[in-house]
């Protein structure tokens, strides 16, 4: 063929190609939406659900690839796809495996959007949801119906902390032939082992520690077995959950420094949680590492290390405009959702009134993360505050 006359169409076409050999450390960051194929055959043989080949960018690129096998590396699983955040990445699960006429259980302190969606579920879906206590263990096989199809677990649960005990509620739900998902996004993968301890699904919220500096959003559904692993793809490429291939590259610039950042967070939240217990201000302090922690034992038995979020109950002395003023006072803590980044939050929470294993409701409940700051620095910070109380 005659060299193209426009030039568009040459630089379009471009014959250059850059000389083999170039190394170095970042992954390169693949942007696709089409994936070339060679010849007719390739694209009609095009096989989208494994990992050996490419077809569309929503199904994934290298650069998606490596992040989906460093996050299954992480948690100790074998397959991982990526969704466009946590909440997407339980939206799938759901999908994958729940059908009209199902059972599912999820525990009374579970994510909150989690329930919302459980209730939308049950609402609109012709699925049965069901809220168990999280401290219930292997007294869940009590529960179980022979519809049972999922049981959902966190660990700890979200903003009151509980620690179930993962394998005792694994255990029943596999003999009554139900699948076992957990949101395992407190530990980001590190600090719980959650498939040697039994579940058959992880979901992790990708948006916390793993993308680490507040600033994109995505999840995971990490499986260790193959046939699980084909119905959370089929489920995903229906929902369209694809992930943008900068997000990508930037969880994986995040992760070379994941587990530094992780174990500081969590040091430091624990010398801040310490000091906050010691407080006249503070009825309770809500981290499992403290041994009035429901579930406290259990931590000890089945946890590695500890994250940088953790909650206290104020003292019932205080109503929720004192502690507004004092959340309001705080000037190195601020005050906005989700965690996981390099800077302190503290966020106020109201136990949602359907909650039935939660009666401490007297209590103002703040949720702290503890970032990369000094938590000397911090604990300064939430001193001053403490004078706004009176
Ligand atoms: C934040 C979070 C999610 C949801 O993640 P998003 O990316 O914000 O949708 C799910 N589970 C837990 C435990 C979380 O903390």
């Amino acid at each position: 063929m005659k060299r193209p006359v426009s030039k568009q169409t040459r630089i379009n076409h471009s014959d250059y190609v850059a000389p083999e050999g170039f190394d170095a450390f970042p992954e390169p960051t693949y942007r696709a939406s089409t994936v070339l194929f060679d010849s007719v055959d390739a694209l009609r043989s095009r096989e989208w659900i494994g990992r050996d080949s490419y077809t569309y960018g929503l199904h994934g690129t290298p650069t998606t690839f490596t992040l989906e096998a460093q996050l299954a590396e992480i948690e100790g699983g074998r397959h991982a796809v990526l969704a466009p955040s946590g909440l997407a990445a339980i939206t799938i699960v759901d999908f994958a495996f729940l059908k009209s006429g199902d059972d599912v259980l999820i525990p009374e302190n579970i994510y909150n959007p989690n329930r919302e969606l459980g209730n939308w579920l049950s609402r609109d879906f012709g699925i049965h949801v069901r809220y168990y206590d999280p401290m219930i263990g292997g007294r869940i096989a009590g529960l179980l119906r022979d519809n049972t199809r999922l049981v959902w677990a966190e660990t700890p649960g979200s903003v009151t902390m509980e620690v179930p005990d993962i394998p005792a509620i694994c255990k029943a739900a596999h003999e009554k032939g139900a699948l076992v998902v957990l949101d395992n996004t407190w530990s980001a993968g590190l600090a719980f082992d959650a498939f040697g301890h039994g579940a058959d699904v992880v979901v992790q919220a990708v948006t916390k520690y793993q993308g680490g500096a507040s600033d994109l959003l995505m999840g995971a559904v990490i499986t260790r077995d193959g046939e699980l692993f084909r119905r959370i793809c089929m489920a995903h490429m229906r929902l369209g959950m694809g992930v943008g291939a900068d997000d990508a590259y930037l969880v994986l610039r995040s992760l070379s420094s994941l587990k530094v950042r992780f174990e500081k967070s969590g040091e430091s939240a624990m010398t801040v949680a310490h000091w906050l217990k010691n407080r006249a201000e503070i009825h309770r302090v809500l981290h499992p590492a403290f041994p009035d922690c429901p579930g406290h034992a259990i931590f000890k038995r089945d946890f590695t290390g500890a994250s940088g979020l953790f909650s206290v109950l104020f003292n019932e002395l205080y109503t929720e405009e004192q502690t507004d003023r004092f959340l309001e006072a705080l000037k190195l803590f601020r005050m906005g959702f989700s965690w996981g980044g390099t800077h302190s939050l503290a966020v106020p929470y109201r136990i949602r009134p359907d909650r039935r294993d939660w009666n401490l409701r007297q209590n103002q409940l703040i949720r702290f993360y503890i970032g990369l700051e000094d938590p000397e620095d911090l604990i300064a910070d939430l001193e001053q505050a403490m004078e706004t109380l009176g």
